[in-house]
């Protein structure tokens, strides 16, 4: 055998135990993958997900129609229309939002002087067609009540910083 042949036979099990030495080296380290969806990380206090529109405890709306988010928002996603109510409370009548022009920049939930629309946490909201990520009001604020515990908290952790 060539002195070549022999030099670049030695790298290549030089290059193999390297290899193998890695292997070992993290079979024993904690894993960095998770089992998704069995398994799900962390999420920040300030992850921007699915919107949803809040109540207050006695399930009044949170929302006083006053249009700051739909006013704001770079993609004109948000449509609302409102009118005053019987008690000379102002109201939504309709509050759309197109998830499909959104860009999550947050713009709508940093303008609203209530906290009423917020984008919440959660991301699995896939759709096999169009017109099911049209949402309408009674969309959104089924969203607040179903992750008003996870919101309230992501609000609370997030206050200092707002
Ligand atoms: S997150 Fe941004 S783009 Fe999406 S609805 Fe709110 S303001 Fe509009
Ligand atoms: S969600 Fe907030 S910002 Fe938008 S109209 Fe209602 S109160 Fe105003």
């Amino acid at each position: 055998m060539s002195y070549f042949a022999r030099g670049v036979r030695t790298i290549l099990w030089i290059d193999l135990l390297k290899g193998l030495g890695l292997t070992l080296r993290y079979m024993f380290r904690p894993k960095v993958t998770i089992n998704y969806p069995f398994e799900k990380g962390p999420l920040s206090p300030r992850f921007r997900g699915e919107h949803a529109l809040r109540r207050y405890p006695n399930g009044e709306e949170r929302c006083i129609a006053c249009k700051l988010c739909e006013a704001i928002c770079p993609a004109q996603a948000i449509t609302i229309e409102a009118e005053p109510r019987a008690d000379g409370s102002r109201r939504t009548t309709r509050y759309d939002i197109d998830m499909l022009k959104c860009i999550y920049c947050g713009l709508c939930e940093e303008a609203c002087p209530v906290d009423a629309i917020v984008e919440g946490p959660n991301f699995e909201y896939s759709t096999e067609t169009r017109e099911e990520l049209l949402y309408d009001k009674q969309k959104l604020l089924a969203n607040g009540d179903r992750w008003e515990t996870e919101i309230a908290e992501r609000l609370r952790v997030n206050a200092p910083y707002r």
